[in-house]
C-alpha cells in the first residue's frame, strides 16, 4: 500500500468512478486535493483491455488476456458489454456458457482489486453507462457490480460524466450560476469501442441538464475494426482461396493487427497489415481513404444520430456552444471533419478522450459521499432524460392487434411518473399482469421487452371492473420501479417486474474456472429434452437450478408453441397475440437475410463486398434478437397457459412435469 492510504482514517474510501468500457475500462479517484485522477492497473496502463480469458484454474483480465486470445481464443471474451442485460447473449468461453454481467463482473473485480494496491479497501463506487442504455442493461451494469463486491452508489450516464469533467476543468462547477451568465450548452459525441452516444446538455452553474440522448448500443470502433478484417480477409480469399478468418487463431492476430493499422491511420495516410493463414503470409497496404470508404456508413449513421437529436432538443446548431469529443473512435479523423461540416463548429478534444467519463464518475462519486476534498461539488446536480419511451402493451380493439401505447415519452427529464388506470375483467380476480416495453415503435416486438409488471395478491371480493391505479416511475438514474392503488378501498396493491430469469448468479465464484459447482453448468449445455425431472425433494440451488431452470423453460415453450393455435381464453390472447407477432417478425428478419444474402453473390468491387458482407452480418444479428424474442414470447404464453393450469389438448401431462419442477426451483 503507498501513502495514499497512509494518513486516513479506516473507514476512509476515496471517491471512486468507473467507466466500464465496451474496449477498455477506466477506473478514477478523487485525490486529497479534490482532483481527478486515473488509477494505473497493476501492469502500469491507465486503461484496461475489457477482455476476459478462462484459463485452467484463474481468470485473466486485460492486455494478457488479449494476448492470450491468439493461442487459446476458445479461453477468450471480450465486448460484452453489448450484451449485458440480454438473455439470449451469454458467451462461450471454455466451454461453458457465461452471462455477459460475469465477465463484467470478473473485469469489475480486477479493477477494484488493483485499485486497493493504492487506495485501501474500496466497498462503494459510481459506475457510467452508455446515456442509451436501456432499463435491463443498467440493471445488469448495477448486478455487475454488486457480482464484484461493489456498493454501486449510482449509475451515471457516460455523456453526463464527461460534461461534468469538462465542467469542473473549465471551472464551470460553481455553487450558483453568475448572475445573467447564459447556461452553456453542449453537444457530448461519445464513439467508444461498442457503442455510440450523442447527448445534449445544458450546463448551468452546478446543475447538469440533459436536454436529448439518442444513440446506438451495436456501434463502435469495433465495427470499423470488422470492416477492415473482412477486407483483408476478403482479399486473402481472392489471392489464397484461403479465408484467414476460419481459423480462430489467426482471426485473434489478424484483428489485433487490423486495430493497430486503424490506429495508424488517424496519424498517417496509408499503413500497411500482415495476414498469416495455413504458412501464406500476405503483406497489404491499406490507405487512410480506403478505411474511409468502407467505413462511410458506420459514420453515416453517427451523422444521422447527431443531426436527430438537434432536431429533438428543438435547437438549431447557432444554440449549441460546443462540441465535445468523448471516446477512443473519435480520434478518427473523418469523425472530426464529419462535425465539423455538421455542425459548423471546431469539435472540442480538450478532455481526455478515453479518462473523462471516468472522471466525471468520481467527481459525481465525491458529491454523493459527501468527500471533504469535494466541497465545491455540493451542490452538483445531474438531471436526465430517459432514454427509451415506456410503453404499455395492449390489445387494440379495432384490428385486435397488440400496440404499445407510451406512457413516459423518450427524452422526458428525470425523474418521472405517470399512473395509468386498468380495471379487473372478471370478480375476484386476484392478479392484474400489464406487459412493459422499452422503445419508440407501437409495434411491441419491435420494442425491448421489460417483462410483466404482475399487481399480485389482489383482496378477495373485488366486482369486475375495479378500478386499479398504477403508477410508473423512472428514477433519476433511469432505473425503473412501479407500484399500484385500488381507489375504492384505499389499499395499495404488491407490484412487481416480472423478468426473465437471468440464471442463477448470486456469487461470482461459482463461475471461477476451477470451482466444484462449474463443472455441472460446463456439462449441462446443450440440454436433452426433455429430460425427467429427478426426484429430489426441496428447493434447488446453484448450477443444478439453472439446469433446472432451462428445463422447465423448454416445457413452457413447448406448450406455448401449441397454445399459438389451439384456443385460448380471452385473456391469454394478449400473449398469443405477441407470440404470432414475434414469430412474423422473425420470418421477416429471416427473410430479409436470404436477400442479402443473395445479393452479396452477385457483387464483384472488393469495397462494396466488405459492405455487403457487414449488412449480411447486421441481418444475422436482426434475425438472432427476433429469434430470441419469438422463444421468450411462448416462453411467456406458456407459462401463463401453465400458471392457469390449461395445456393445449394432448399435452396435459406436460402440466405435472411442470408443477414438480417449479416446486424444485421456488
Ligand atoms: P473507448 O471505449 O472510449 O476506450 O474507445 C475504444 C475505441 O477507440 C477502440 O475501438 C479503439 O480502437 C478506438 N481508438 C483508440 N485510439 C484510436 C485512434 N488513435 N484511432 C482510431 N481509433 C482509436
Amino acid at each position: 500500500m503507498t501513502d495514499e492510504t497512509a494518513s486516513r482514517p479506516d473507514s476512509f474510501q476515496p471517491p471512486v468512478g468507473i467507466d466500464l468500457g465496451t474496449t477498455f475500462s477506466v477506473l478514477a479517484y478523487l485525490d486529497a486535493t479534490g482532483r481527478p485522477t486515473t488509477l494505473p492497473n497493476r501492469s502500469g496502463e491507465l486503461l484496461t483491455p475489457s477482455a476476459v480469458a478462462f484459463e485452467q484454474d484463474e481468470i485473466i483480465v486485460g492486455r494478457e488476456a488479449i494476448k492470450g486470445s491468439v493461442v487459446a481464443p476458445e479461453g477468450f471474451a471480450d465486448c460484452f458489454k453489448r450484451d449485458m442485460g440480454r438473455d439470449a447473449y451469454h458467451h462461450a468461453v471454455a466451454g461453458r456458457e457465461i452471462p455477459p454481467e460475469v465477465l463484467s463482473a470478473f473485469l469489475l473485480e480486477r479493477l477494484k482489486l488493483d485499485a486497493e494496491q493504492r487506495l485501501g479497501p474500496i466497498r462503494q463506487a459510481v459506475i457510467t453507462v452508455p446515456a442509451f442504455f436501456d432499463e435491463l442493461r443498467r440493471e445488469a451494469t448495477q448486478e455487475a457490480g454488486r457480482l464484484a463486491g461493489l456498493e454501486v452508489l449510482d449509475i451515471i450516464n457516460e455523456p453526463t460524466a464527461a460534461a461534468v469533467a469538462f465542467g469542473y476543468h473549465k471551472a464551470l462547477l460553481a455553487p450558483a450560476p453568475r448572475r445573467g451568465a447564459r447556461p452553456e450548452r453542449l453537444l457530448v459525441y461519445d464513439l467508444g469501442g461498442g457503442t455510440f452516444d450523442v447527448t445534449i446538455l445544458e450546463i448551468d452553474g452546478s446543475t447538469f441538464r440533459t436536454l436529448a440522448t439518442d444513440g446506438d448500443v451495436l456501434l463502435g470502433g469495433k465495427d470499423f475494426d470488422r470492416r477492415l478484417v473482412d477486407f483483408v480477409a476478403e482479399n486473402f480469399l481472392a489471392e489464397h482461396h484461403l479465408d484467414p478468418r476460419t481459423d480462430p487463431h489467426d482471426a485473434a492476430a489478424l484483428w489485433i493487427d487490423v486495430e493497430a493499422a486503424k490506429h495508424a491511420l488517424s496519424e498517417r495516410a496509408k499503413t500497411t497489415i500482415v495476414c498469416s493463414h495455413q504458412g501464406v503470409r500476405m503483406r497489404q497496404d491499406i490507405s487512410r481513404e480506403t478505411f474511409e470508404s468502407l467505413t462511410l456508413d458506420l459514420l453515416g449513421r453517427t451523422e444521422t444520430t447527431t443531426r436527430l437529436v438537434v432536431r429533438q432538443a428543438g435547437l438549431g446548431w447557432d444554440m449549441i456552444d460546443r462540441v465535445l469529443l468523448v471516446g477512443g473512435s473519435t480520434r478518427m479523423p473523418a469523425v472530426v471533419d464529419m462535425l465539423r461540416r455538421v455542425s459548423g463548429k471546431e469539435p472540442d478534444r480538450s478532455q481526455s478522450a478515453d479518462e473523462a467519463v471516468a472522471h466525471g464518475a468520481a467527481l459525481y462519486a465525491a458529491m454523493l459521499m459527501h468527500a471533504p476534498a469535494a466541497s465545491r461539488l455540493a451542490g452538483l446536480r445531474l438531471v436526465n432524460v430517459n432514454s427509451h419511451s415506456l410503453g404499455l402493451v395492449g390489445i387494440e380493439p379495432e384490428t385486435n392487434r397488440r400496440m404499445s401505447v407510451a406512457l413516459i415519452p423518450k427524452n422526458t427529464p428525470l425523474p418521472a411518473a405517470r399512473s395509468k388506470r386498468f380495471k379487473t375483467a372478471r370478480a375476484n380476480q386476484h392478479t392484474v399482469r400489464v406487459a412493459i416495453v422499452e422503445g419508440e415503435s407501437p409495434r411491441p416486438e419491435h420494442c425491448i421487452p421489460l417483462g410483466k409488471c404482475i399487481i399480485r395478491d389482489l383482496p378477495g371480493e373485488l366486482p369486475a371492473g375495479t378500478r386499479i391505479d398504477v403508477r410508473y416511475e423512472y428514477a433519476a438514474n433511469g432505473r425503473l420501479s412501479v407500484s399500484a392503488q385500488i381507489p375504492s378501498t384505499g389499499q395499495s396493491a404488491a407490484v412487481e417486474i416480472e423478468r426473465k430469469a437471468t440464471g442463477d448468479l448470486d456469487s461470482l465464484d461459482r463461475w471461477r474456472p476451477g470451482h466444484p459447482e462449474s463443472r455441472v453448468i460446463a456439462e449441462h449445455t446443450p440440454l436433452p429434452f426433455p429430460k425427467p425431472p429427478q426426484a429430489k425433494p426441496g428447493p434447488t440451488r446453484g448450477p443444478e437450478r439453472a439446469v433446472l431452470l432451462k428445463q422447465l423453460d423448454e416445457l413452457y415453450i413447448r406448450i406455448g408453441s401449441h397454445a399459438i393455435t389451439a384456443r385460448v381464453t380471452e385473456w391469454l390472447e394478449e400473449s398469443r397475440q405477441a407470440a404470432r407477432d414475434t414469430a412474423d417478425a422473425l420470418r421477416e428478419a429471416e427473410q430479409t437475410l436470404g436477400r442479402v444474402e443473395a445479393d452479396y453473390e452477385s457483387i464483384v468491387d472488393r469495397v462494396a463486398k466488405t459492405q455487403a458482407a457487414a449488412g449480411i452480418a447486421r441481418a444475422r444479428l436482426d434475425v438472432q434478437n427476433a429469434r430470441a424474442k419469438a422463444r421468450f414470447a411462448l416462453l411467456d404464453l406458456g407459462r401463463e397457459c401453465a400458471e392457469a393450469g390449461m395445456a393445449p389438448r394432448g399435452m396435459e401431462s406436460l402440466l405435472g412435469e411442470i408443477r414438480r419442477l417449479e416446486r424444485r426451483v421456488k
